[in-house]
């Protein structure tokens, strides 16, 4: 097996270019434990480590641009006030070892359905972008980056180079069934944003699909029907829960039943509804 170690970003796209069917590493975190299981094969990795570049975040234009590399820990020390919805989900991955190790770039190369990144990139509007030395970059809307079950948009010749997120300008919270709180694959979880100046909620669902997906039909129900200055309609946050439940298509597997998932999507859904309103209006009374 060839280990290409490139040092700079376009090193690494070269590398791409010329063996687009070099596996990328990054924490490692995903690709070690299927090359430890024999799951692939890879002619060739390609070790993405010495890419400095790939490690930083700040603002661009009007979103906050997280490398490819950055870790969950540094999320959720340094972007929590920002992206408090990518905040709360990196919380919850794995260990404090996979989050010192795992990266947001990791989880949407892996694209599994499971990963629990994807939610809250969907609610908050988040924008991959993606490069190949021949065709350059390339900005892929979050709920265009999911094709299929462990699937994305990404070309072989391509790398992800950074997510750009939205700063939150609204209340935004990530929820997660597990069997137990911490090291677990998620049952299915879900994810809900705030945007007050567009008058819109974004979703998120997680592990209750072939893909990470958005509730559209819930999402404009409360475009149409959400008075942002009045307390919480309970039949509304009824209707939405019900539209974030449709909206799954999960299977039964060892994690949990089809029907668990679809119940827990729509009591998830109405929760982070609730509390993210409690919220809104606290700071609209303030
Ligand atoms: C014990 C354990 C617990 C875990 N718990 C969770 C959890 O709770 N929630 C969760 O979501 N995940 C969890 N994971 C999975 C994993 O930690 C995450 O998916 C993590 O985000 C992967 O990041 P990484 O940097 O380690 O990726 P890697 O393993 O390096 O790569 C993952 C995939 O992305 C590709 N890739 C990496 N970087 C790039 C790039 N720049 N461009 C293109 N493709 C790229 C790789 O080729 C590979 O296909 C867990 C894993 C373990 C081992």
């Amino acid at each position: 097996m060839d280990f290409l170690r490139p040092t700079t970003w376009e090193e690494a796209l070269a590398a791409k270019a010329d063996q687009p069917e070099a596996v990328p590493i990054q924490g490692g975190t995903d690709v070690m434990v299927e090359l430890n299981f024999d799951v692939r094969r890879p002619v060739a990795l390609l070790d993405l480590n010495r890419v400095a570049e790939l490690r930083e975040w700040g603002m661009a234009g009007a979103y906050c641009r997280v490398g490819a590399a950055v870790p969950y820990a540094a999320v959720i020390e340094e972007l929590a006030g920002p992206l408090p919805g990518l905040a709360q989900a990196s919380r919850t991955v794995g260990s404090p070892q996979i989050r010192n190790r795992g990266s947001v770039g990791g989880n949407l190369g892996a694209a599994s359905p499971a990963g629990d990144s994807h939610p809250p990139l969907l609610a908050a509007g988040a924008v991959v972008e993606v490069e190949s030395r021949d065709r350059g970059v390339r900005m892929i809307p979050a709920d265009e980056f999911y094709l299929g079950v462990k699937r994305s948009a990404l070309e072989p010749d391509e790398l992800i180079r950074a997510v750009h997120v939205p700063p939150a300008t609204g209340a935004q919270y990530f929820s997660k069934v597990g069997t137990r709180n911490a090291m677990v694959i998620a049952v299915c979880s879900f994810a809900l944003a705030l945007h007050p100046g567009e008058r819109r909620v974004g979703t998120g669902i997680g592990s209750a699909a072939p893909t990470p997906r958005r509730a559209l039909e819930a999402e404009d129900l409360l475009a149409r029907e959400l008075d942002w200055a009045a307390p919480l309609d309970p039949a509304l946050l009824s209707r939405f829960g019900e539209l974030c439940a449709r909206a799954a298509a999960p299977i039964d597997d060892v994690r949990g039943t089809a029907a668990y998932r679809v119940h827990a999507i729509g009591v998830m859904a109405r929760r982070t509804l609730t509390w993210a309103w409690n919220d809104h209006l606290g700071k609209r009374a303030a």
